[in-house]
């Protein structure tokens, strides 16, 4: 079967042992025939991968019953579990082009049969082009979002998660807080170390900001030398003080242009949203208090 795809790999790791035979009554070989047969028109009406996924385990269970589904592909941060794992597993490595597509696990209570592995090896070839698509589809998107130089999320990125972070606060009634962040005399960096100094010190600093972050908090550069923090569940008091661990970090900073170590300061700006309010008023807030702390000499943090 998995010759039936000249470029696709599938190898399984960890066969059960000492199948029995195990059969699926209400299902009959040209019934399974027809679903596998079928198959390829249905996964090619998506280009998402968890719905992709979730289509290729609902036809697969018609034919192959199992207790769990596992979907993993570390480098897209999918990690799809349907269930608690049972005793029993089946698992494939999934590689086309030496091409890593992922790693697929399915759990049951009984021993899967030769028959029903065979059959997990036909959907699977079905799967791996339309796999393949959605994961070039899935990098694709993340690119677009994300910063080259800093490796941080984008401006692009900034704007779809504001928008839902203040939908989700002003739902929930929970506490919702922005930090804007200017490096100071960024251009005095560049002009006296050189421009690729400058791109190192962006580097640097993105880095730091990240250490000092908790996990559910997002980063970005929203352009320039200017970041933006998003800080869910977070009320004005604490992200005040988040903030001031990201300015005192970011002055203890040493980079180096090849010759001469160099250090920087950053200003930036706090604020939480109020209830009913706009997200660009509240951005407008931020960007406010980000002023009064550069107007203040700079190297400061202003709630507001
Ligand atoms: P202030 O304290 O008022 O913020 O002064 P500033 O010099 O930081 O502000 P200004 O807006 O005058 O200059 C920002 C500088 O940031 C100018 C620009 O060349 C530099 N810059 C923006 N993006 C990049 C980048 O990707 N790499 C480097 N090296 N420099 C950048
Ligand atoms: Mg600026
Ligand atoms: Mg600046």
């Amino acid at each position: 079967m998995v010759n039936q795809t000249e470029t696709a790999k599938l190898s399984l790791v960890g066969k059960h042992s000492h199948a029995v035979a195990f059969t699926t009554p209400d299902v009959d070989v040209n019934q399974s025939e027809a679903i596998i047969n079928r198959l390829p028109a249905i996964l090619q009406t998506t280009l998402e991968l968890d719905d992709l996924v979730q289509l290729f385990q609902d036809e697969l269970k018609k034919v192959v019953p199992y207790d769990s589904f596992h979907y993993q592909h570390r480098d897209v941060l999918c990690d799809i579990n349907t269930a608690k794992r049972s005793h029993h597993n089946c698992t494939y490595r999934l590689e086309m082009n030496a091409v890593w597509l992922g790693e697929l696990t399915l759990t049951r209570g009984k021993k899967f049969s030769d028959k029903d592995t065979k059959l997990v090896e036909d959907f699977l070839c079905k799967l791996v082009y339309p796999l393949r698509n959605c994961l070039l589809y899935r990098q694709a998107q993340r690119a677009a979002l994300q910063d080259k130089l800093t490796g941080l999320n984008n401006r692009a990125a900034f704007d779809n998660s504001l928008t839902r972070e203040v939908d989700l606060a002003q739902r929930q009634h929970t506490p919702l807080s922005l930090v804007v962040l200017d490096i100071d005399h960024f251009k005095t960096v560049n002009d006296s170390y050189g421009h690729s100094a400058g791109d190192l010190a962006l580097r640097t600093l993105a880095d730091s900001i990240i250490e000092t972050l908790r996990r559910s908090d997002i980063a970005f550069r929203y352009g320039g030398e200017e970041f933006t923090l998003v800080l869910s569940n977070t009320d004005k008091a604490s992200a005040h003080l988040v903030a001031e661990r990201i300015r005192v970090a970011a002055s203890q900073l040493s980079c180096n242009d090849g010759a001469r170590n160099f250090g920087f300061t950053v200003s930036l700006g706090v604020s939480e949203l109020e209830q009913g309010e706009h997200v660009t008023t509240f951005f407008d807030r931020v960007d406010q208090a980000l002023f009064q702390a550069k107007k203040l000499g700079r190297n400061n943090t202003v709630s507001a």
